[in-house]
C-alpha cells in the first residue's frame, strides 16, 4: 500500500535544546522512511513542522514567533499543512489550539511517533493530540534518524525527569525518567561512529541519574565504560597523549548523582572528555531548598574537590539562575563568592522565568526583573574575568582539537575536549587546509575571554 506521505515535501524547524534536536532528527528519519522529501527552504514545502520549546517564557515566545512566521507560507508558498510538535502544545494544551488557528495539528511530546500520519493528514479529526508522554518509549537504535551534524552527534540516553525542581516544567512535559537499554545505546553509538561521527555527546534531562529509574538499565559509569571501549576494541588501548579516534562527553549532570564511579571512569579512559557539566543553579542553601535541589553549598564544594582531586585538569561547566523568588542580596553575594572560589571553566547564567504553572510561582519574595538582570550582568562580568584567566593557562600548550568547519579562508572553527558544542567557546585555528571531522594537534597561540586561537603542530 502506498503511504500517503509519499513525495510530500517537508520542512522542519527545530527549536530548543539538544534533546529537542534529537527528537527532530527522529521525526525527520520517520518522515523520510515514509517517503516524504525533506527540503531546506520553507517556501518549497507542502508541509511545515515546528518542533517547539517552552522551557521558559522566552523560549515559548520564540516558538510562537517562529510558528507565525512560517504560517505565512500557507499564503505565499506551497504549504498546505502546518504542524506544531513538542513542548509548546504539551504545556499550553487547548489554550494554544484556540490562540493559533493557522496551525492544522498539534502533537505533544508523547506523539512524536505519529509525525508521518500527521503530515499525511491521516490522523483523526482532533487538532491536538496529547497522549501521556510516559506511554511513548524512548526511540531506540533501530529508529531512523536524519542527523543535521556530521562530526558530532547527540545521543539521548533517557527521556523525562523524576525530580521536582520547583522552577522546572520538564517533568510535566516529558514525564518521569525512562532510561534506554544500555545495549541499545551502544548499538546506536556504533552506527553513529560507523557513519563518521567523532564526538558523541550523551544527553538526557538528568544524565547522571541514568539507570536510576528501576528500568533495569546499568548506571552511567558502566554505560560510559562500554562506550569508551568501542575504540579500544577496534584499535587497541589508546595512548594517553594521542588524539583519540573519537570523544565522548555527557551534558546535564546533577550534583546529587555524580558519583565517584563516574569520575573514576572518566579518569580511566582517554577518549572520555575530562569535562563535567554540573548545573548547580545556586549556591545559597536557602535558595537551593526553595528550588527543590537537595544539596548544600558544602556538598557542592565536596563534589568539585572530588572531581579535581581525581582529575586535576577537569573542565567544569555550570549554569545558575539569579532572581529566584526569595533570593536576597545576601544569597546573591553567596552565589557570586562561590563562583569566584570555584572558578568554573564555563558558566551560563539565566534570570528566573516565572509562570503560573510552576511550583516556584507560589513562593513569596519575587525579585524585580531589573534586579535579576543586574545580578545576571554581575555574574557574567565575574565569569568573563575567570574564563579569560582560565584560558590563559593554555597558552603555548599543544592540544588535540576536533575540526568543525572552515569559517573563512585559512581559518577553522575547532573544539578542544574542554569545549562542548554550542554552549562553550571554540578554538580558531589558522591553517592552509584542515579537514572538518578530523582531529588535529594544535599549539595555542592566543587566549581570548571565551575562545582560543591556535596553529597546527
Ligand atoms: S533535574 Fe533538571 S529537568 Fe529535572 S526537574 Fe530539575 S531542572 Fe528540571
Amino acid at each position: 500500500m502506498q503511504n500517503p506521505a509519499t513525495s510530500t515535501r517537508v520542512y522542519l524547524a527545530s527549536l530548543g535544546c539538544a534533546r529537542n534536536q534529537i527528537d527532530s532528527e527522529w521525526m525527520l528519519g520517520r518522515l523520510q522512511r515514509s517517503g516524504a522529501v525533506l527540503v531546506d527552504e520553507p517556501g518549497q514545502a507542502d508541509a511545515i513542522v515546528v518542533n517547539t520549546c517552552s522551557f521558559i517564557e522566552a523560549a515559548a515566545d520564540e516558538s510562537i514567533d517562529t510558528i507565525l512566521q512560517l504560517a505565512r507560507y500557507k499564503q505565499t508558498g506551497a504549504c498546505r499543512r502546518l504542524i506544531v510538535t513538542g513542548c509548546l502544545p504539551e504545556r499550553y494544551r487547548q489554550e494554544i489550539v484556540g490562540a493559533i488557528p493557522e496551525v492544522d495539528l498539534f502533537l505533544g511530546t508523547g506523539a512524536f511517533d505519529r509525525i508521518a500520519e500527521a503530515v499525511a493528514g491521516t490522523l483523526c479529526a482532533s487538532r491536538c493530540i496529547l497522549p501521556d508522554p510516559d506511554t511513548l518509549p524512548v526511540a531506540g537504535a533501530d529508529e531512523p534518524r536524519q542527523r543535521a551534524l556530521s562530526s558530532m552527534a547527540y545521543l539521548k540516553i533517557a527521556e523525562g525527569c523524576s525530580r521536582r525542581c520547583t522552577y522546572c516544567i520538564i517533568p510535566k512535559l516529558r514525564g518521569r525518567q525512562k532510561s534506554r537499554d544500555a545495549e541499545d545505546i551502544v548499538a546506536e553509538a556504533r552506527q553513529l561512529l560507523h557513519s563518521g561521527v567523532k564526538e558523541l555527546v550523551l544527553v538526557s534531562q538528568d544524565t547522571t541519574a541514568y539507570g536510576h529509574d528501576g528500568s533495569g538499565a546499568v548506571d552511567l559509569a558502566r554505560l560510559l565504560d562500554s562506550l569508551a571501549r568501542l575504540t579500544a576494541d577496534s584499535r587497541g588501548e589508546c595512548a594517553p597523549d594521542e588524539p583519540a579516534d573519537f570523544w565522548i562527553r555527557f551534558l546535564y549532570g546533577h550534583p546529587e548523582s555524580i558519583d565517584d564511579a563516574v569520575i573514576q571512569i572518566v579518569a580511566k579512559h582517554a577518549n572520555l572528555c575530562e569535562y563535567f557539566d554540573v548545573p548547580i543553579q545556586h549556591a545559597a542553601d536557602r535558595v537551593l531548598r526553595k528550588m527543590g535541589r537537595r544539596y548544600s553549598r558544602s556538598d557542592l564544594h565536596r563534589l568539585i574537590d572530588r572531581i579535581r582531586e581525581q582529575i586535576p585538569e577537569a573542565a567544569i561547566r555550570t549554569t545558575v539562575i539569579v532572581g529566584f523568588p526569595g533570593e536576597t542580596e545576601k544569597d546573591f553575594e553567596t552565589l557570586l563568592r562561590f563562583i569566584e572560589e570555584i572558578r568554573f571553566d564555563h558558566l551560563g547564567c539565566f534570570t528566573y522565568s516565572d509562570a503560573a504553572d510552576l511550583a516556584s510561582h507560589r513562593l513569596g519574595g519575587h525579585v524585580a526583573e531589573a534586579v535579576a538582570a543586574e545580578r545576571m550582568d554581575a555574574v557574567m562580568y565575574c565569569q568573563a574575568g575567570i574564563s579569560a584567566g582560565n584560558n590563559r593557562r593554555y597558552l603555548g600548550r599543544s592540544l588535540p582539537v576536533l575540526v568543525e568547519n572552515c569559517v573563512e579562508r585559512g581559518l577553522y572553527a575547532c573544539r578542544t575536549a574542554f569545549q562542548a558544542p554550542e554552549v562553550d567557546g571554540t578554538t580558531l585555528v589558522r591553517a592552509g587546509s584542515l579537514k572538518p571531522g578530523c582531529f588535529q594537534q594544535v599549539r595555542i597561540t592566543e587566549a581570548e575571554t571565551y575562545d582560543l586561537m591556535g596553529v597546527p603542530e
